[in-house]
């Protein structure tokens, strides 16, 4: 079978049709033709705006743990369909299939996670300052939340933000990236199953609206959007933050990550290996966390960068769908030209490089590339969405730190150690500056029960679990006067 039959096949599958339309989608695994979608114009996502308005007026007043009970059943539909859905991410992103099931797994812990959440939406009470007074806190829904998300995690992101966007009350737009638009159209069918199960759900409560940045842009200006949740580069997040700033819009921005671990000379070994490598080139480095930075001490340098240069260099490599390939391809040529770029670059420089050729096959596959820097310096300060790993010396914990945290993105980071007094030091107020900061495991690879985001550059949103659900909500503080007597706060005085 093509690869287009069998995206067609598990479409259908999933109780999609894909018409057509201007939109072409080319799977990284061969780089062949799949399918194509629409793009959406001006007047359908003018419809879809109010559309989703409507739906928010009215799924606003539903109870929180029957809302629930919407997301417990789309989890359920998820659990039916997860070798189907899995193998849809594969085909439209070209990820590992065992990555693609982690994936649709991590929807399914999603929407566990916001079932639970749907009873505990909780709001304070507070001591009031005045006689006959109460206080409290409130939690409502906010109204409909824009989604956008990037090709690498086509469906998790989603799922992340409606999972918790549906139980907290709200309507859901969703902006695919324009690489992995089928993705998109399968997950929709799949949230359309759940709510013909639940019953009475409004219409349009979750839509998707296919296109490029130009369709993201046009919906993330209009006020009709009370919550903007942006998944991607920190260049697309500078623009959209500065048009939802000017309306005051709420966002959550998940942008880039230039993401670093350092290997203590009290590491075990074999351990930091595995989570380097896991890290680095695993999605053949296109996650957000993907590592990009090491910092190996001197003591253990030579023989632990041999080590990484023997197992990186026998690192299987091929069609994702085969399972004994630990990466796939790269998403598109041009992300192939970026890694080039960043290799060059970092030659003029004077680092010595490992790897990072171009594999002979259809579609865009390349060895992973170890690359060993004088100086702290050049690409390694950026984002390269490729399988590149810059290693430096270090002789000084509280340096390599300090190096770690002097780029403008602030993501994840690990410190590989068996020492206590290293690893509190790592993680206390004067250690990462990352929104992820671990100990004795690589920096991808999060799970949905805390809180996901970075600091800095990479935008400083949360998503995901812990308190994140609170970013979906608005508040409000009450007062509540049950005497008969009116005193002013702080003492004041207004006696007529
Ligand atoms: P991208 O920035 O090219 O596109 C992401 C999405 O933003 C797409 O849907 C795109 O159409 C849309 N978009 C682009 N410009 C826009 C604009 N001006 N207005 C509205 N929408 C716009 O990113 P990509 O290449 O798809 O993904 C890779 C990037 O995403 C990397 O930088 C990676 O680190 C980042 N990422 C971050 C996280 C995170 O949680 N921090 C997760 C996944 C990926």
């Amino acid at each position: 079978m093509t690869r287009a039959a069998e995206t067609k096949r598990l479409l259908e599958t999933l109780g999609c049709v894909v018409d057509g339309g201007d939109l072409a989608v080319h799977s990284p695994i061969d780089g062949s033709r799949i399918g194509a979608v629409a793009t959406a114009t001006m007047d359908e996502i003018d419809d879809v705006l109010a559309q989703s308005r409507a739906a928010f007026l009215s799924w606003r007043n539903v109870p929180a743990p029957r809302r629930g009970e919407l997301v417990r059943l789309f989890g359920n539909a998820l659990r039916a369909q997860k070798n189907e859905l899995a193998r849809l991410v594969t085909l439209d992103c070209g990820k590992p299939l065992s990555e693609g099931l982690g994936e649709v797994q991590e929807m399914i812990d999603i929407c566990d996670f916001a079932v639970g959440l749907s009873r505990q939406l909780h709001g304070l009470t507070i001591a009031s300052e005045r006689p006959g007074h109460r206080m409290m806190e409130q939690w409502h829904p906010l109204g409909p939340v824009l989604v956008i998300s990037a090709f690498n995690f086509p469906v998790a992101v989603w799922a992340w933000n409606a999972a918790l966007a549906l139980v907290c009350g709200n309507s859901v737009i969703w902006k695919p990236s324009e690489k992995t638009p089928l993705t998109a159209a399968g997950v929709q069918a799949i949230f359309e199953k759940a709510v013909a199960n639940f019953g009475n759900a409004p219409a349009h409560l979750s839509q998707v609206v296919q296109g490029g940045p130009d369709i993201g842009a046009a919906l993330v200006a209009d006020p009709r959007v009370a919550l903007i949740s942006a998944t991607g580069s920190t260049e697309m997040g500078r623009k959209v933050g500065q048009v939802a700033a000017a309306r005051f819009a709420k966002t959550i921005l998940e942008l880039g990550g230039n993401n670093a671990a350092i290997i203590s000379d009290k590491a075990d070994l074999g351990l930091a290996l595995r989570g380097v490598l896991f890290s680095a080139f695993g999605t053949s480095g296109q996650r957000c966390t993907s590592l990009r930075r090491l910092f190996v001490h001197d003591a253990i340098y030579d023989s632990f960068v041999g080590a990484l240069k023997s197992a990186s260099g026998s690192m299987a490599v091929g069609d994702p769908l085969d399972s004994n390939n630990l990466a796939g391809p790269l998403i598109d040529e041009h992300a192939f030209a970026g890694m080039q770029a960043a290799l060059d670059e970092a030659r003029a420089l004077g680092g010595y490089i490992s790897g990072g050729e171009r594999i002979a096959m259809q579609g865009v596959y390349v060895r992973p590339a170890l690359v060993e820097m004088m100086a702290h310096d050049g690409p390694a300060l950026r984002e390269t969405f490729a399988p590149i790993l810059y290693i430096f010396r270090y002789h000084d914990l509280a340096h390599a730190i300090a190096l770690q945290n002097s780029v403008g993105a602030g993501l994840s980071s690990s410190l590989f150690s068996t020492d206590m007094r290293e690893c509190e030091q790592f993680l206390s107020a004067e250690g990462s500056d990352c929104g992820i900061a671990n100990v004795n495991i690589g920096t991808s690879g999060a799970e949905i029960g805390g809180a996901f985001g970075g600091e800095k550059e990479t935008g400083g949103g949360r998503e995901s679990g812990s308190d994140a659900w609170k970013a979906y909500m608005r508040r409000t503080t009450n007062t509540i006067n049950y005497s008969d007597n009116l005193p002013l706060a702080q003492g004041v005085t207004f006696d007529i």
